[in-house]
């Protein structure tokens, strides 16, 4: 009997998710192929709508998908991987509960897909007591942040004190740092009415950027008007200014300045991922350098694509690592990998941005698609509209569409999102346990 073929896809993001899909359907004739995806949550993050999820404009699940659900065939296995060996062709996956325990999984063919993680560059403070906006956890920390330091600072006596609560600090001009700083900016100052405490003179937002200006990826004319959309809205804006360390109350400065604030969103660096930068493959900087077919060079059946590899653009240079490259790159990469199985003609990965867009809040935005400049309301529009379109599953876009609809009504909802349960001393009650991402609760054995 032939022997089966195991092709292992690990990351479950969007080149990971958009790779196992394509090889499901290349390979739907072939119950031979196993197809497994690893990766650490069980469900699939929309980046492009986290800010929305720390402005509470959507709920919480909505921008996320069951991985399972997303699948038909290929299979999931939900674990967080611990190391790669590419001479033994086999990778080191742990997963359960109680500090998890190790699994070795096989492959013919392995697709690395495990993305970035942020890059704090060793600057003092930041690991430890930084923001970030990379996960679902981020977006929700961030959320409970905002209502927290809210409901302090209603009730706080010592003016010095309700300051530092409500200044808020974003680090990075970028896509992410301008959106989250606009919604942050949003959700803080809609909800001040319910707070008889504050008022808006009382809060300070404060983006840092190392550049001469916001959004460098977008012409000069959008990055100034959305500039002097933030600052129209009291948003202040350190041009020019990187931040240099991070202590228990303040950010500090390369200017020598120091801004009063417990709470700093770092959204400024990405890092490639530990797992797959110390392989032995060639790689720049961390990323797996690969060839247009996205092959990795000298090892056969080693696949790489999204934020964890370089993709050469046959410009010279490399393609960018955005979500619309991802889920392209993941869709010819299953079709190169099946052609290398059936013996077909393998092609190179040859896509152009389509456009970039942002939103700032207020229903404004920033967008540049196909080579047309957008900005203000058709902008933000143009966001919700291409974003809602993108969102995978019928289910999930009417439940945004849903929430976006009932914003139109409702004031944000200000409740904040349990993360922690402290473990309860009577012994009628359930003995509860703390994940990182969620709650576990588990039946106290019944005397
Ligand atoms: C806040 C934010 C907003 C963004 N907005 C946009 C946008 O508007 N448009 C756009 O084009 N791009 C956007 N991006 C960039 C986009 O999200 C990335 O380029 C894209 O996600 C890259 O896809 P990927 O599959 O390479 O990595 P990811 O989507 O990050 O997927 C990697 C997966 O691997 C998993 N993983 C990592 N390490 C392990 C491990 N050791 N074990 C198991 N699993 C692991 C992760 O959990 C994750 O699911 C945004 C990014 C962020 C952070």
């Amino acid at each position: 009997m032939k022997p089966r073929k195991r092709i292992l896809v690990l990351g479950g993001g969007f080149g990971g998710v958009y790779a196992a899909k394509s090889l499901e359907r290349a390979f739907r004739r072939h119950p031979d192929v196993e197809i497994t995806l690893v990766n650490k949550d069980n469900f699939f993050l929309f980046t492009p709508m986290l800010h929305e999820v720390a402005a509470s404009d959507l709920d919480v699940t909505h921008i996320v998908n069951p991985i399972r659900k997303l699948l038909r065939r290929a299979s999931f296995f939900h674990g967080e991987v611990l190391g790669i060996d590419l001479e033994r062709r086999a990778v080191t996956v742990t997963h359960g509960i109680d500090g998890g325990h190790p699994h070795e999984l096989a492959f013919d063919h392995l697709v690395l897909a495990l993305g970035s993680v942020t890059n704090f560059y060793g600057i003092p403070g930041l690991e430890e007591r930084a923001l970030t906006m990379r996960s679902l956890g981020d977006a929700i920390a961030l959320k409970n942040r905002l209502i927290r330091h809210m409901e302090e600072a209603d009730f706080e006596c010592c003016t010095e004190l309700r300051r530092r609560l409500l200044t808020f600090v974003v680090a990075g001009g970028g896509f992410a740092g301008v959106e989250t700083i606009a919604a942050m900016h949003d959700f803080v100052h809609d909800s001040l009415r319910y707070y008889p405490g504050l008022r808006p003179e009382h809060v300070r937002m404060v983006l840092v950027h190392s550049g001469p200006r916001i959004l460098p990826e977008l012409t000069d004319k959008l990055g100034r008007y959305a500039e002097k959309k933030l600052a129209a809205r009291g948003v202040e804006l350190r041009l020019g200014t990187r931040v240099t360390g991070l202590c228990r109350d303040a950010v500090e400065l390369s200017d020598g300045t120091q801004i009063t604030s417990t709470s700093l969103v770092w959204t400024a660096g990405s890092a490639p991922n530990p797992s797959v930068a110390g392989l032995p493959c060639a790689n720049e900087r961390g990323r797996v350098l690969v060839d247009p077919m996205m092959r990795v060079p000298g090892w056969p059946g080693v696949w790489a694509l999204g934020d964890c590899a370089l993709v050469p653009d046959g410009r010279g240079g490399f393609h960018p690592p955005t979500a619309q490259h991802a889920c392209r790159q993941g869709r010819v990469l299953a079709k190169n990998l099946a052609a290398s199985e059936f013996g077909g003609k393998e092609r190179p990965f040859s896509f152009r941005t389509l456009g970039q867009l942002a939103s700032l809040g207020r229903r404004s935005g920033v967008a540049s698609v196909f080579g047309c400049n957008f900005s203000g309301f058709p902008a933000w529009w143009l966001w919700r509209t291409i974003y809602l379109a993108k969102l995978p599953r019928f289910e999930r876009k009417f439940r945004v569409a849903l929430d976006w609809t009932l914003d139109l009504v409702f004031a944000k909802d200000l409740v904040q999102t349990p993360t922690t349960v402290r473990a309860d001393t009577s012994a009628l009650r359930p003995a509860m346990r703390v994940h990182d991402t969620g709650l576990v609760a588990e039946a106290a054995p019944r005397a």
